[in-house]
C-alpha cells in the first residue's frame, strides 16, 4: 500500500505528492482515468509503449481538440461553433477566471464547516505540484475533472451536457455475508485510457492529520465506510451545479457512516453534479443516492444486496427528470433489470465467487462487463477495470484491462492489502 502523509499547509502538500508521483513514474495527464484523488495520473512507460499521440502529449495535450471532437459526437453544432472560437490561451485564462471565482465564493461557516479554507488549499497545492513539474499550474487544475467540467461548460455555454468522461460503472453490494459487506465494481471508459491504467490498482493510503479528517484509501476510510457509484447524466434539466465539488472525499473525510454520508450529500447537494452514489458503512448500511443537477432520490433496499449501474436513474422522482425514452436510457434500464435478476439468485449466498460471477456476466444486449467491440454505437466504452473489496478483511481484488485488449474477466485478480494503522 503506497502512503501520502498528507501536509497541513497546500503548497507542502502538492510538493510532497508531485515528488512522490514523480518517484513512481507517475505524471499528471488530461487524457487518464486512473485518478489518485482527484488528479488524473498515468504510468510514463505505459504511455510511452501502449499510448497513442494524444496520449502521449500529456499535459500539453490540446484540450479544445478532444472537446470538439465530443461536440461533433452530439451532433451539437452550437457548441462546435463556440468551442473553435477558443484557443489555447484563453482556455487557461478562464482557468483562472473560474479559480478566482471558486477562491472569492464564502460558505455559511455552521452549514459547511468541511470546506472552510478548502479551495484556498487546493489552489497551492495545484502550485506546489506545477513548481515540481515544471508547469503552467492552470494545467494541472485542468488535470482535475471539475475544472475540466466547470471550464467545457462554460465554453460550450452548457448547451448540452458535458460529456461523460469519467467511469461509468456499476457497482454492486452484498450487505452481508460470510465475510461480512462484500463490494463489487465495473469501471467503463474509452480504450484510450487503457494505457494509463497500468500499473495502477495498489491502494494509496492518505493519511490526514487529526483536524482534516479520517484517513482514507481509493474508496474506503479508515472508519469502514465506502462510497462508489456510476455515472449518469440529466442533459434535460437546466440548472447546473454552481460549484461542481468533488463530494467522494469529502464524505470520505468526515463521515462514518451510510446515516452521516446521507446528511453531508443533503447538506451539500447544490455544489454537486449528476451521479448515482453508492454509501456502505461498516454495520452494512447501505443507501443508493441518485444524484441529477439539482435534487436527489434515495434508496434502501430490505434485501441483503443493493447496486447502482450507469446512465439509469430508477427512482420516480429521478427517472422524471432524466426522460426515460432515449436508447441509452433503455441501455441502462436493461442492464439494471439483469443485475437485480442475477442477485436474486446470487445473493442466496453471498460470496466473492458470487459477486465475481455478476461482475463477469456477459449476458446481452446490456452486459455488466461490457466489451468495446460489443458495444451500440452510443456507447463508446468497455470495462476497463474490475475490483472487489471486502472491507471486514481489508482486501482488495483487482483486474485491469491489457493490451489485446484482454479484459479484466479475462485476468487472474492481484490481490491487496489495506492497512489503515
Ligand atoms: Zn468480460
Amino acid at each position: 500500500m503506497k502512503i501520502r502523509k498528507i501536509q497541513k499547509n497546500g503548497y507542502d502538500n502538492g510538493v510532497s505528492l508531485a515528488k512522490a508521483w514523480d518517484e513512481e513514474g507517475l505524471m499528471l495527464h488530461f487524457h487518464g482515468e486512473a485518478a489518485e484523488g482527484e488528479y488524473r495520473l498515468v504510468n510514463k512507460e505505459a504511455v510511452e509503449k501502449l499510448g497513442d499521440e494524444e496520449t502521449r502529449q500529456g499535459v500539453n495535450f490540446n484540450l479544445l481538440e478532444f472537446w470538439e471532437k465530443w461536440a461533433i459526437s452530439q451532433g451539437d453544432k452550437e457548441a462546435q461553433k463556440r468551442i473553435r472560437s477558443w484557443n489555447e490561451k484563453s482556455v487557461l485564462d478562464l482557468v483562472e477566471e473560474v479559480q478566482q471565482e471558486i477562491l472569492s465564493e464564502e460558505f455559511d461557516k455552521k452549514k459547511y464547516p468541511e470546506i472552510q479554507g478548502l479551495a484556498a488549499y487546493e489552489d497551492e497545492e495545484a502550485r506546489g505540484i506545477a513548481d515540481v513539474f515544471g508547469i503552467d499550474y492552470r494545467r494541472v487544475l485542468l488535470c482535475k475533472d471539475m475544472y475540466r467540467r466547470l471550464v467545457q461548460t462554460r465554453i460550450s455555454e452548457g448547451s448540452v451536457s458535458p460529456p461523460l468522461e469519467s467511469g461509468r460503472c456499476t457497482t454492486v453490494i452484498f450487505k452481508d455475508s460470510p465475510v461480512g459487506p462484500i463490494i463489487g465494481r465495473n469501471m467503463d471508459s474509452g480504450i484510450n485510457a487503457m494505457p494509463g491504467l497500468q500499473g495502477y490498482g495498489e491502494p494509496v493510503l492518505y493519511q490526514y492529520p487529526e483536524e482534516m479528517g479520517y484517513s482514507t484509501a481509493d474508496i474506503m476510510n479508515s472508519q469502514g465506510l465506502s462510497i462508489q457509484g456510476s455515472s449518469i447524466g440529466y442533459p434535460n434539466e437546466p440548472t447546473y451545479a454552481k460549484f461542481w465539488l468533488d463530494i467522494y472525499p469529502l464524505i470520505l473525510r468526515f463521515c462514518k457512516t451510510a446515516e452521516e454520508a446521507l446528511d453531508l450529500i443533503e447538506r451539500y447537494n447544490p455544489f454537486f453534479g449528476p451521479s448515482n452514489l453508492l454509501v456502505l458503512d461498516a454495520r452494512g448500511d447501505a443507501a443508493v443516492i441518485e444524484k441529477t443537477k439539482n435534487t436527489f432520490a434515495v434508496r434502501r433496499t430490505d434485501t441483503n444486496w443493493i447496486f447502482t449501474t450507469d446512465g439509469v436513474a430508477v427512482e420516480e422522482k429521478t427517472r422524471k427528470i432524466q426522460g426515460d425514452d432515449t436508447p441509452a436510457y433503455q441501455f441502462g434500464l436493461q442492464r439494471h433489470q439483469l443485475i437485480e435478476k442475477l442477485l436474486q439468485k446470487e445473493a442466496k449466498a453471498p460470496s466473492i465467487e458470487a459477486m465475481q460471477r455478476i461482475m463477469s456476466n456477459h449476458t446481452m444486449p446490456s452486459p455488466v462487463c461490457k466489451h468495446l467491440d460489443k458495444m451500440p454505437s452510443f456507447y463508446q466504452g468497455g470495462t476497463l477495470y474490475s475490483f472487489i473489496v471486502v472491507p471486514g478483511d481489508k482486501t482488495f481484488y483487482f483486474r485491469v484491462m491489457g493490451p489485446g485488449p484482454i479484459y479484466p474477466c479475462q485476468q487472474e485478480p492481484v490481490k491487496y492489502s489495506y492497512a489503515f494503522d
